[in-house]
């Protein structure tokens, strides 16, 4: 079976499909779409599940295959839970939002965060969702550590450990995180 994973942010790609890589789902990403990779889908929903909901069905609907997006964010206690929604645009670079973030928690002792992960699996055919959520908790760090992954993994230590995802690297960020345990729920539901 066909199913697309769209999105446009490497890192994201990266880890999904190596988590998706041991099923024997054909598995494209929008490399294979050269004429969507430009194309910007406004994320104007409130929630995980609505612009996840607005990607898959974009990308769904062009491709007429099988498709699975994705909506993730840093959930922050001491900032009311944001950036959220808006994670992605809090600044103009991995470092740049990385910075912004440091400096919002700059007088929090509450350091408290959850990367939160929705996936949506859209079937263009049928027109119908289905939702996947995976989350993490951990703490905001008080500087830049480490040199793997990609933007809040340099400053989210998750619970249990010292070290920042970007520390641990993707071995251990790939059994634990909130990628992983979204993508565990959609490949017991793909593979039943
Ligand atoms: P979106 O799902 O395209 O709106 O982007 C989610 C944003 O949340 C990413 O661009 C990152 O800034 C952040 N994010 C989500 N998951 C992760 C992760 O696993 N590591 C680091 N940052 C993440």
């Amino acid at each position: 079976m066909k199913l697309l994973f769209a999105t446009t942010n490497q890192g994201k790609l990266k880890e999904a499909l190596q988590l998706l890589s041991s099923t024997e789902l054909e598995l494209l990403s929008l490399d294979s779409f050269k004429e969507l990779q430009s194309v910007v889908v406004e994320e104007s929903g409130e929630t995980f599940e609505q612009n996840a909901l607005l990607k898959a069905k974009f990308y769904g609907d062009s491709t007429q295959i099988l498709t699975v997006a994705e909506d993730a964010g840093l959930v922050v206690n001491a900032l009311d839970g944001r950036p959220g929604v808006h994670s992605a645009r809090l600044g103009s670079s991995s470092a740049d939002r990385n910075q912004r973030l440091l400096e919002m928690m700059k007088d929090k002792d509450d350091r408290f965060a959850q990367f939160v992960s929705v996936l949506c699996l859209y079937d263009p055919k049928a027109q119908t969702d289905q939702y996947f959520k995976g989350t993490i908790n951990g703490r905001i760090t008080n500087k830049i550590r480490g040199s793997q992954g990609f933007d809040y993994d340099f400053i989210f230590i998750p619970e249990g450990y010292d070290q920042t995802f970007a520390e641990l690297g993707e071995a251990v960020k790939n059994q634990i995180s909130h990628r992983k345990q979204a993508i565990e729920k959609l490949k017991t539901l793909m593979l039943s």
